[in-house]
């Protein structure tokens, strides 16, 4: 028989060769495994072979494998995630298996050991997918040991109890492959989704081969033509055009405020914003106290200079010429915790809520720039959910009836400053706002969304500053009219958010601790699913589900984008994100590749306009759907 006399020409040092390749290494994908090892314990019950090395050598070679096999999907993981697609790669089959991996990945790596060409790829994917190495280490150990002891040992233990069983030799090697491969095919045969890829894997096939009738779908994605330069913004929504001021006024505007701490001039923007994108602003100014605000703003509407508000800079795009005239950033950054008020009554308020589909419901995509996405439950802004992305962690509920706390926020204090302040007093239910680059004012203004609330639910009142006038008011909520990423303020651009007024419900030790495990789970769930620099998170707003529904496309710009150019595509210094495709990107090319625009800014804002012009003009041109922009452009 073969494999009986192959092991006897490779020995013992070949046999845990092969263990080793087949467990971690591409080449060994196809060598025999499970029938080896059975084989290999069946000849050391014959006296060919020592059991009593077989046994451990297996059992080492293959933990050696499987951790080789590890390193490498975690080596070429990054590489592997910036390829384009092709027949043999696809980034979204890739994104599926980490998003299996972090909640199948123990089982799956001892399951995989017995099953062929899977235990291959498994410690790769597993690599790839980042899975936590302890984790990944102990279910080796105990995969590779049922695999490599169980089998070597049965096969010795069968060759010592059964006389003449070399007489059913085949057969039983026969039984070992069909055990091994049933799982596989029973579990093709009972996903949908596997059946479904399957076959239209085999159809393109056959059309690539010209037997069948060649597939009308274009798998092909678009490439970013890279000379395309289009930096006209007529046909866009949100673009605040350049200001301009007087060489005068702008001399006597220095002359006023020239000596203050917080004035300065020609600041290049692209510091104040998280595209790290945008040319100089003339005068930027962050007064710390109400009076120093309204003496500029006074000073401003007599010489006639154009003000610019600025919060986190999360949510704007300034061109590559900057800012003709004030950009002002409130710098009041104090966070205080006043005293009780009566309890927690509030339900989600969202005037407008975003429109749930039916839970389990999925809608098939066509080839027309639809993407093959998968939804479930609320699709918003941000969350639209499609296949590819890990399910976003279930918010705890905060009881009626919990002790109110007070507390107020500076304009210009950051979110996630707040977001950590009151969580640390066990004052819960801003945690889910964890990950968004905003200042409050800015997320006031913008009643930013956070998993499925929205800021508003915790907002009793704020003051604000006339920017014609610069008197103060106090606002109650109410009159902010908030809906879902709204206010009124997104109307007019007459008001300076000077500081908020929070409530939020107090949590006794039980709640908090749910709480505070919610807290670290959001925090990893966003990690994973977001780039946070070089954006300002979504570009565009999701499609309205009517219009997605009825022209069978995916709600999620996101999606949309992905299925189209394809995740990580470039235009120049600007791309879409590698992990959201409706995040777009902003970069610095360098000699060594890409270097992160933290590191000193770079990329340029015409490159970044360009894409979203084309990005735009595709969607309309394949769907029909004028995708409208999230994000302000200023200065163009
Ligand atoms: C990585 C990333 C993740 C994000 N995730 C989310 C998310 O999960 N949910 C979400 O809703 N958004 C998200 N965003 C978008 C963004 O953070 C929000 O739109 C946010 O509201 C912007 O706040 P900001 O302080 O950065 O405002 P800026 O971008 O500085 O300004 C935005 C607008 O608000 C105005 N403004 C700012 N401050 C004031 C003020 N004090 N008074 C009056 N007007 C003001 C500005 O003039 C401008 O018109 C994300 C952005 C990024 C970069």
């Amino acid at each position: 028989m073969e494999l009986k006399s192959l092991i006897e020409s490779i020995g013992l040092l070949g046999i845990a060769a092969f263990v080793f390749a087949e467990s971690g290494l591409f080449l060994g994908a196809f060598l025999p495994g499970d029938s080896l090892l059975f084989t290999a314990g069946f000849l050391a019950s014959q006296g060919i072979l020592d059991i009593r090395i077989l046994i451990p050598l297996c059992f080492i070679a293959a933990v050696l494998g499987d951790s080789f096999g590890y390193a490498f999907g975690r080596k070429v993981g990054p590489w592997i995630f910036k390829r384009e697609d092709s027949l043999l790669f696809q980034r979204a089959h890739l994104l599926r298996a980490q998003k299996f991996y972090e909640k199948h990945g123990g089982k799956t790596i001892i399951f995989a050991r017995f099953m062929p060409i899977v235990r291959t790829f498994a410690p790769i994917l597993a690599g790839v997918g980042r899975m936590h190495y302890p984790r990944f280490l102990a279910f080796n150990v105990i995969g590779g040991f049922f695999w490599a002891v169980g089998l070597s040992l049965a096969g010795f233990v069968l060759g010592n109890t059964i006389p003449g069983v070399d007489r059913y030799l085949l057969p039983i090697i026969l039984a070992i492959i069909l055990a091994s491969v049933a799982p596989g095919i029973v579990h093709v045969l009972r996903d949908p989704e596997v059946r479904r890829s399957l076959i239209n894997s085999f159809k393109s096939l056959m059309g690539r081969g010209g037997k069948a009738e060649k597939s009308r779908a274009p798998t092909e994605k678009i490439t970013l033509p890279q000379d395309y330069r289009n930096t006209d913004t007529s046909a866009l929504n949100h673009v605040i055009p350049m200001a301009h001021m007087s060489e005068a006024s702008k001399t006597r505007f220095t002359v006023q405020f020239g000596s203050q701490p917080w004035f300065k001039s020609d600041v290049p923007i692209r510091q104040k914003t998280t595209y790290r994108l945008g040319g100089p602003a003339d005068f930027f100014l962050t007064p710390k106290t109400i009076i120093d605000m309204q003496e500029v703003i006074t000073a401003s509407r007599e010489l006639g200079i154009p003000l610019f508000v600025l919060g986190g800079g999360s949510n704007v795009l300034f061109s590559d010429q900057g800012w003709r005239g004030v950009v002002l950033q409130p710098a009041n950054t104090t966070i205080s915790i006043n005293n009780s008020e009566p309890t927690w009554t509030s339900a989600r308020t969202d005037v407008n809520p975003p429109q749930p589909l039916p839970r389990g419901e999925s809608i098939e995509i066509p080839s027309n720039g639809g993407a093959d996405a998968k939804r479930t439950g609320w699709v918003t802004r941000w969350e639209a959910v499609n296949a590819e992305r890990p399910a976003p962690p279930q918010k705890p509920e905060v009881p009626l009836g919990l002790p109110m706390i007070e507390v107020t926020a500076g304009a210009g204090a950051s979110l996630q400053q707040l977001i950590i302040t009151t969580h640390q007093q066990k004052l819960v239910g801003l945690e889910s706002f964890f990950g968004i680059p905003a200042r409050v004012g800015g997320a006031l203004r913008n009643n930013v969304h956070g998993g499925p609330d929205n800021f508003d639910r915790y907002v009793k009142e704020a003051t604000l500053l006339n920017l014609k006038t610069g008197e103060k008011e106090t606002w109650p909520k109410e009159k902010f009219v908030f809906s879902y990423d709204h206010s009124i303020l997104q109307q007019t651009r007459d008001w300076l958010i000077w500081e908020v007024t929070l409530m939020i419900p107090q949590a006794d030790d039980t709640l908090w601790q749910q709480f505070d495990n919610f807290f670290t789970s959001w925090r990893q769930y966003k990690c994973s699913t977001q780039t946070a620099s070089g954006t300002a998170g979504c570009v565009f707003k999701n499609i309205p589900p009517d219009v997605a529904r009825a022209k069978q496309i995916s709600s999620s710009a996101g999606a949309l984008i992905d299925s189209l150019f394809g995740l990580n595509a470039s235009l120049r210094t600007a791309r879409i994100s590698a992990l959201h495709g409706n995040f777009l990107q902003s970069e610095i090319p360098s000699r060594g590749g890409v270097v992160p625009p933290w590191r000193g800014g770079g990329g340029s804002s015409d490159d970044m306009l360009s894409l979203i012009n084309f990005v735009r003009e595709t969607v309309k041109e394949r769907t029909g759907v004028d995708l409208e922009l999230e994000i302000e452009l200023v200065g163009f």
